[in-house]
């Protein structure tokens, strides 16, 4: 009698598109080490200028990063929460906001787990939580585990050295993206 309600929700219309950033190396300062103390959590410069590109041009603006350091007992989830809050905070300053933050916690020590980059558990979930066409998405990241991460879900990626100036290769990344997939 309720066999029709089974197949609601399964077509699903994708209407949004994001821009997935790694966090450390690209959004702040990657200090070759677990980033453990709000006093190494540096912004970096250009940052909530990328944030702000990516949502003037339509996409949500999403944090895709490992924290292994959490299940290593280096820091714990609220330290990391103020960490994001830091960032959150320049954002806001500069007149935009990053919309989500996804983080996976666990270590290899502990057993594996499908989050942590190269995986792309955290790529799909936020996809299916915003509905987000990730043919006309693009992930930036500093490592090539970002990229596969990215390649596995479906999505583009874009290299960038750590710590660099990233904002004209976004840029010219997201024109490129629009002028594929209009
Ligand atoms: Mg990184
Ligand atoms: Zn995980």
């Amino acid at each position: 009698m309720q066999n029709s309600t089974y197949f609601v929700g399964l077509k699903t219309d994708l209407t949004q598109k994001a821009i997935f950033f790694d966090r450390d190396g690209v959004l702040n300062r990657e200090i070759g080490d677990y980033v453990c103390r709000i006093d190494d959590f540096e912004v970096l410069p250009d940052s909530a200028a990328c944030i702000k590109l990516a949502r003037d041009h339509g996409f949500l603006a999403i944090v895709i990063t490992n924290q292994g350091g959490i299940d290593k007992g280096l820091y714990s989830a609220a330290d990391l929460h103020s960490f994001h809050m830091k960032l959150q905070d320049a954002c806001i300053a500069f007149g935009t906001e990053i919309d989500d933050f996804y983080h996976c916690p666990h270590h290899p020590i502990k057993g594996h787990c499908l989050c942590r980059k190269p995986d792309s558990l955290m790529i799909e979930k936020a996809a299916a939580k915003y509905k987000i066409d990730k043919s006309a998405s693009l992930m930036i990241g500093d490592t090539f585990r970002d990229i596969e991460a990215a390649e596995k879900a479906g999505v583009r990626g874009l290299l960038i050295q750590p710590n660099s100036e990233k904002f004209r290769l976004l840029e010219e990344a997201i024109r490129q993206l629009k002028t594929e997939t209009r």
